[in-house]
């Protein structure tokens, strides 16, 4: 009975989410099909063409971020354990975005540190998803730019990372809803990629925390398990 059940709502939650992927992302594509239209006509100045197929391609990424967000969430975990270096993967999603960084003139500053010490278990592809999300929110934070600075340490039964923003900060009842499903505060949210973060770290036996205030900026905590045989010997004898 309990299999059918959790069967049931496995359904119930792919047609939920099949029905929410389908009307989110037809916005954007009507909407960049419309520009797409307008910018074939033949009156219209280069410049204003420009700007047309700018913002087509600007809803076109919308629409792939919405699947982007949507997929993790939805696709079921095949158990996959990369043994990851926590240096690396922070290393390479720095390198994924930080040509938003550099748009919005945000500095992100990354600790130099021996990265041996730092390795855990859990699917890259999701943990990189997860590390994006929150540097991106770091960054989408700083309209005015400012420095995006990233912390990491650990001791024997943890690995900690800190990423912390000095942007808008949140209230209570914004961090209380965080990772609620549709939960936004910006034009053009999703409101979905701290639920996929929160669900990618739990599935690592990590944990997130957050803290935050008003006009001063939010630092998020992620906790993780380290692998065990990565261990360095004389630090599990001391
Ligand atoms: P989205 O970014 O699409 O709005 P998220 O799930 O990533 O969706 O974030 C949900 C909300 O949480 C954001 O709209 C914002 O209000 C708040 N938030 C998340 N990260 C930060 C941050 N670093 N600083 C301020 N607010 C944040
Ligand atoms: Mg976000």
């Amino acid at each position: 009975v309990l299999q059918e059940l959790i069967k049931a709502e496995k359904m119930d939650i792919v047609s939920h989410l099949a029905a929410s992927i389908s009307h989110e992302v037809r916005n954007p594509l009507t909407v960049s099909k419309g520009f797409m239209q307008m910018s074939v006509d033949e009156e219209i100045s280069a410049e204003t063409r420009r700007i047309y197929v700018d913002f087509a391609v600007q809803e076109m990424d919308r629409a792939s971020e919405i699947i982007d967000d949507y997929l993790t969430f939805a696709k079921p975990s095949i158990e996959q354990n990369d043994k990851m270096s926590v240096c690396e993967e922070l290393q390479h999603a720095v390198n994924v975005i930080k040509p938003l960084a550099n748009m919005n003139e945000v500095e992100i500053s990354l600790p130099v540190i021996k990265q041996e010490k730092y390795f855990v278990s859990g699917e890259r592809k999701k943990f990189q998803q997860c590390l994006i999300n929150i540097l991106k929110n770091g960054i989408e934070s700083m309209p005015e730019g400012g420095s995006l600075q990233i912390g990491l340490s650990s001791n024997h039964q943890e690995i900690t990372l800190t990423i912390r923003d000095e942007g808008k900060g949140m209230t209570q009842e914004q961090m209380n809803r965080l990772g609620e499903p549709y939960f936004t505060t910006k034009e053009k949210g999703t409101g979905l990629g701290m639920m996929v973060s929160y669900s990618i770290i739990s599935g690592m036996n990590g944990q997130i925390t957050v803290d935050s205030e008003v006009g001063k900026g939010t630092c998020f905590t992620i906790k993780l398990p380290p692998l065990k045989e990565m261990i360095p010997s004389e630090t599990i004898l001391t």
